[in-house]
């Protein structure tokens, strides 16, 4: 990589960012592209967003991605907001424009973009997404705005997803979704099969042998399950999915188009299915999966 006085820089803002794959996925793509920005983690102490983003504005910093735990902190700090970021309440990604940044949610656009190329159609779908943090209500958004049919939110604290539930109604103006306590799953219809998305913390490492739900009478619900988890790549999810006949994903590839459509905001290119397949590897590599 060649680093002289007209490379651009991206960064990573967060805490902690030392275990982040995406310096894999924008330096592989910068490189393949021939263009001369470097992309680099920057942990951002805890209170110091403010500073950050205005550090960022005076370095001369073409984009930033933002991760946990600043994905809402940031939103105040910045110039204008994507509709898409605005309604999801969460900003991943900076794009530098005249006078401060732009904020935009490439999250949601990345998980569709990964589902599409999974062959995973929520369109016409009744969903059941688990979980009711910032992400599954995100994903209820995703999928109305992508012509799901319904969705069926289950979370250990119920409040929660109902809170969700009523929001989105409330959005799309009628019964789009509902809530479900983890312990009443049997009260959804036998002998129907659904898309389920996994959107909590459980299963991640290191507690990789739990899920969220461990009844096998669940799973054989399910005929997809895609856990937004991409550490282990297999999760306890995924074998409990695929142990009674249903097709199960990971979030890695939600974690790499998220990166690719930050990378393509900052740059302005259109990264192509064989850089992105690329990227996807030195993602791997970068996770010493390969
Ligand atoms: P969050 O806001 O903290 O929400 C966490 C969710 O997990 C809540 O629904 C919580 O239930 C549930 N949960 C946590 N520990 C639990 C336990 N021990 N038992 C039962 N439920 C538990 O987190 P988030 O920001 O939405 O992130 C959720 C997941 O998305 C993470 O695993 C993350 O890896 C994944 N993610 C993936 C990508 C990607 O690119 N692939 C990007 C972003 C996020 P309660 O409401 O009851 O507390």
């Amino acid at each position: 990589m060649k680093i002289d006085g007209y490379t651009r820089t991206c960064g990573l803002f967060g805490n902690p960012v030392e275990h982040t794959m995406s310096p894999a996925i924008h330096n592989t793509l910068a490189q393949a592209m021939g263009q001369n920005l470097v992309y680099v983690p920057f942990h951002v102490p805890f209170g110091q967003v403010k500073e950050a983003v205005e550090g960022a504005l005076a370095l001369n910093l073409l984009g930033v991605n933002v991760t946990v735990p600043y994905k809402q902190e940031v939103i105040p700090f910045l110039k204008e907001i994507d509709p898409l970021a605005e309604r999801i309440g969460a900003v991943n990604t900076l794009v530098r424009t005249e006078g401060g940044y732009r904020g935009y949610n490439t999250d949601m656009p990345g998980l569709y973009r990964a589902m599409c190329e999974d062959g995973v159609v929520p369109e016409g779908e009744t969903v059941l997404v688990l979980g009711a943090g910032g992400v599954a209500r995100a994903v209820v958004m995703l999928l109305a705005e992508k012509g799901a049919a319904r969705v069926v939110i289950l979370n250990r604290t119920v409040e929660k997803a109902e809170r969700i539930a009523e929001e989105i109604n409330g959005m799309v103006h009628r019964r789009f979704a509902e809530a479900l306590a983890l312990s009443d799953f049997h009260r959804l219809p036998e002998g129907e099969r659904f898309l389920c998305i996994q959107a909590t913390n459980v299963g991640m490492f290191p507690r990789t042998q739990e899920a969220l739900i461990e009844e096998e009478s669940f799973y054989r619900r399910v005929h997809t399950g895609y856990d937004l988890i991409f550490n282990p790549v297999r999760t306890r999810f995924m074998e409990a999915v695929e142990a009674a006949g249903g097709r199960a994903f990971n979030g890695l590839k939600m974690l790499l188009w998220q990166g690719i459509i930050a990378y393509e905001l900052w740059t302005g290119s259109k990264v192509d299915g064989a850089l992105a397949r690329e990227a996807y590897e030195a993602m791997r590599q970068a996770m010493k999966l390969v």
